[in-house]
């Protein structure tokens, strides 16, 4: 059975390449009745943080995407890594260094003047267990000095790493602390992780790392490294672009659909689709759809696919998401009273919003309370001209069916006789229900508001 996992490294937000990350490990597992797991990589104690695991449980729930059991804290299994290192050593396949720091460093500038490699290469690699001092050592792989490692990669193909590029590196610090090299392969095998899909910043680990993975006789697991997030520049995603946390995105008002969609899409496809489910995702997800060049992140694609989302969402679902948009953008949430408003009106307001605070601009009209405050538009549009149409609206609404199609014969007829085109009656009238100059068209508001609220909002403009 498949078994992907995300391993963060608690030290900051959660960033928009660990949720891409996630997603395809979650798509992978999900789409082959797999499990997903989240290891927490808090091994560097000094640049951990719980707020930093918190943000990554945040950014994982409102994306939607579970994790089988529990979370996993690397931190928590350095004795085990130290088990490994030590079992290594005993089968001859890591040994005790004792070289300091300053020899260390000696042997690279002495490397370094004779013009050779200065990767270190320690004394100790085959010192006699008895001639070892007693003093502090560190516990180093015992990597092979010639030949090719060959990483099989389901995205880059097969890379090739001479062995002579590999050091010794430490296993096992002189403090008995795990590094995370061995701590990454250990809790992968313990996990039972078959397949593991991360960053192409991780593919000189990889060679590294099946060092471990050789030396204990494991299985390694399938790899496919993809490419990073690049701005729309081409270079690298970083601050300057503009948002990185997932949070931030949630903060914006994207819907997690959107979000899921639009991350997917960004370094995988599936022939030309470009907006889809979750369910046609997992179905479809697959490592051969990964491309190996750099995807650019692209904010109208996101605000595109977002628009989609919203207009193909339930009304029901709609409201929850909102309210959840609002409290994590820190905003008072909704009353009830107003979420059921919200809810009324979401059939002329989800159309054309790309991200929830433009829903809920949209929605003004049907949240704010009389007399409607104008923006200036609004009350421009409502000059004496505007207003004296508008008194005339007023018998005609007293009397007309409350439908459709009644409503727009009531504005017609008003602009006819006042041999003047539509828009002239509908302007100010949008001003008068909405106050705002971005709403739903002025039928639909009136069918939300109903014949009481209307005639109100119109005798608040004309009297
Ligand atoms: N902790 C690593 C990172 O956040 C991930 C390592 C891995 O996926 O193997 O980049």
């Amino acid at each position: 059975p498949v078994v992907t996992r995300i391993a963060p490294s608690p030290t900051g937000y959660m960033h928009i390449g660990t949720a891409r990350t996630a997603l395809f490990n979650w798509l992978y597992a999900r789409g082959r009745g797999g499990k997903f797991l989240l290891r927490i990589e808090d091994t560097d104690r000094a640049r951990s943080t719980p707020e930093a695991t918190e943000a990554i449980f945040r950014g994982m729930k409102w994306l939607g995407l579970d994790w089988d059991g529990d979370a996993v804290s690397q931190f928590e299994r350095a004795d085990r890594h130290a088990e490994v290192a030590n079992q290594m050593l005993a089968e001859g396949t890591a040994y005790k260094c004792f070289s300091t720091q300053e020899e260390i460093a000696a042997f690279r500038e002495a490397a370094k003047a004779e013009g050779k490699s200065t990767l270190f290469r320690s004394p100790w690699r085959d010192a006699d267990p008895s001639t070892h001092p007693d003093l502090p050592f560190v516990i180093r792989v015992k990597a092979p000095l010639d030949g090719v490692t060959v990483i099989r990669d389901q995205v880059q193909g097969d890379v090739k790493v001479k062995n002579d590029q590999l050091d010794d590196m430490i296993l096992l610090r002189s403090d008995g602390t795990p590094t995370y090299m061995l701590a990454v392969v250990v809790d992968d095998h313990d996990m039972g992780v078959t397949h593991a899909i991360r960053g192409d910043d991780h593919l000189n680990n990889a060679a590294r790392q099946m060092l471990v993975y050789d030396a204990m006789g494991w299985d390694v697991p399938v790899w496919a490294h993809i490419p990073l997030i690049h701005g729309p520049d081409g270079k690298k995603l970083s601050k300057r672009h503009g948002a990185l946390g997932v949070e931030e995105y949630q903060a914006m008002g994207f819907p997690a659909a959107a979000m899921r969609n639009y991350l997917a899409r960004l370094g995988w496809s599936h022939g030309d689709d470009e907006f889809f489910t979750d369910e046609q995702a997992i179905e479809w997800f697959d490592l051969d759809g990964i491309g190996k060049s750099a995807a650019r992140f692209d904010m109208k694609k996101l605000e595109h696919l977002s628009g989609q989302h919203i207009a193909a969402t339930d009304d029901d679902a709609l409201v929850p998401e909102i309210q959840a948009y609002l409290a994590a953008a820190k905003e008072p949430t909704l009353s009830d009273a107003d979420a059921q408003a919200l809810r009324g009106a979401m059939f002329c307001l989800k159309d054309r919003a790309k991200t929830f605070p433009q829903l809920i601009e949209k929605a003004y009209f049907v949240l704010a309370d009389r007399p409607l405050e104008m923006d200036e538009k609004s009350a421009k549009a409502l000059d004496d001209v505007s207003r004296g149409i508008l008194a005339q609206l007023t018998p005609q609404l007293q009397n007309a069916s409350w439908n459709r199609d009644a409503l727009e014969e009531v504005v017609t007829h008003v602009a006819e006789a006042n041999d003047t085109k539509l828009g002239k009656v509908a302007q100010p009238l949008r001003a008068a229900l909405a106050g705002r100059s971005v709403s739903p068209s002025v039928f639909d508001m009136m069918l939300v508001l109903g014949r009481d609220e209307t005639l109100a909002r119109l005798g608040d403009v004309t009297a």
